[in-house]
């Protein structure tokens, strides 16, 4: 476990496994800000190399690292003070503009029928700060974990927050699809159709697939539990 997550709680009637980018938080506009801010910062020129540093760091890490990336841009940049301002405007940036409109009242909802929580994946600095400064921290009471590949880390989440089944909900149909593999009778998988990944198609398929997470909403417990195995 990368992160460790808060106390563990009691059995619930279902876990609602939440992803964070593009599921609950819009990562894609959290990225093109970023592009802007660093073309502002350092001209067309080195915000292209730093994209490519960024892109080396996530194929050698199997995961998007930003700190990481920084470590690596430095002797391409060779600007201490620029690179702590590149740092900057991306480690301080106001995460919480960025959740999509119905993030937090698709949780409460989710709430009314068990326990939402947050399985993200991302490196160990950049993604718990997204996390905590988006606010979506304190929606689920402390109850998140990071993970490099949440779908490897499965058993360690069922043990961490029992539950009678669980609820996978993630724009990433690739991770769904492992999911229902690995756990068919445990997880009902949601696929929510946001951010540039949502067009993928894996097998299994989702049990179920939304257009926006505030769609989740509409779902009731005895509805989802019909969706298992
Ligand atoms: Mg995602």
């Amino acid at each position: 476990m990368d992160t460790t997550p808060g106390d563990a709680p009691q059995r619930a009637p279902a876990v609602f496994i939440l992803d964070c980018d593009n599921t609950l938080l819009d990562n894609d506009a959290v990225k093109a800000d970023m592009d802007a801010r660093l073309h502002a910062l350092l001209g067309d020129g080195l915000a292209a190399r730093f994209w490519e540093t960024y892109e080396v760091v996530r194929d050698k890490q199997g995961v998007v690292d930003l700190p990481m990336t920084f470590i690596a841009f430095q002797p391409i940049l060779r600007d201490d003070d620029l690179l702590d301002r590149v740092q900057a405007a991306i480690m301080d940036y106001p995460f919480q503009t960025r959740l999509f409109p119905q993030s937090l009242g698709a949780i409460a909802h989710l709430e009314t029928m068990g326990r939402a929580v947050i399985v993200s994946d991302g490196d160990t600095v950049y993604q718990p700060r997204k996390i905590e400064r988006s606010g979506l921290g304190a929606a689920v009471h402390g109850q998140w974990v990071v993970y490099t590949h949440k779908e490897e880390h499965l058993a360690e989440v069922m043990a961490h927050w029992p539950a009678e089944f669980y609820v996978m909900v993630d724009d990433k149909a690739r991770i769904l699809a492992e999911t229902k593999r690995r756990l068919p009778e445990r997880f009902v998988t949601v696929h929510i159709m946001q951010g540039h990944y949502a067009g993928e198609n894996y097998t299994p398929a989702p049990d179920l697939t939304l257009p926006s997470i505030g769609d989740l909403q509409s779902l009731d417990l005895s509805a989802l539990r019909r969706l298992l195995g």
